[in-house]
């Protein structure tokens, strides 16, 4: 399985914004962002200006490293999107969205979407008392997602729930953080989202 490879600060500092791959360190002082607030590379006196393009092409990228896909399988979502009743972009989000890794992140079983996608990779969770290994699995309303007894000990599972109580919890999950489980009660709106994202930008990015 593809995954992207290499250092997460510079992709915060390519897009100019936190986009929180790094976890406590995101929140912290440390955060690359706070010292070196300018992209990667030579440092300019004035900031690139970017065509109407490459503003759609960064805004694509950027969706694309906050939820750790790769290109062939966000274009497959934005055709799904496509597909579906609604507006396209709007779609496209919750599916990303709905995917068990960005599920684990936002139910705060760990600090990052890619920490999350690696404890699906090794079997630490169960959907509805069933092993799911697969990180882009499609969670529907009513999923239970829940901590398998045998990984309830991992430390770093244990660091991200402690963290993550001070977190924006999402209205559209059910949080047991006590059975270390969780519900999909309904799909999220895209207010609820809470992620900087002109989605409007990438329908026009696939429709050139
Ligand atoms: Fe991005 Fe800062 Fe986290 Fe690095 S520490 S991944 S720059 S938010």
């Amino acid at each position: 399985m593809a995954r992207k490879i290499g250092p997460n600060c510079k992709l915060c500092r390519q897009e100019g914004m936190k986009l929180f791959l790094k976890g406590r360190r995101c929140y912290s002082e440390k955060c690359v962002l706070v010292r070196r607030d300018y992209g990667p590379g030579v440092r300019r006196k004035r900031p690139k200006k970017l065509s109407a393009y490459g503003l759609r092409l960064r805004e694509k990228q950027k969706v694309k490293k906050i939820y750790g896909v790769m290109e062939k399988q966000f274009r497959r979502y934005f055709k799904e999107a496509k597909r579906l009743k609604g507006m396209t972009g709007e779609n496209l989000l919750l599916l990303l969205e709905r995917r068990l890794d960005n599920i684990i992140f936002r139910l705060g079983f760990s600090l990052t979407r890619a920490g999350a996608r690696q404890l699906v990779q090794h079997g630490h969770f169960l959907v509805n008392g069933r092993k799911v290994d697969i990180p882009s699995y499609s969670c529907k309303v009513g999923d239970e997602i829940s901590l398998r007894s045998r990984s309830r000990e991992i430390i770093g599972v244990k660091e991200a729930m402690k963290l993550s109580q001070d977190r924006e919890k999402a209205p559209w999950l059910e949080i047991d953080q006590e059975n270390f489980k969780g519900k999909v009660v309904r799909l999220p709106k895209k207010e609820e989202i809470a992620l900087p994202i002109q989605e409007q930008l990438i329908v026009e990015y696939y429709s050139r």
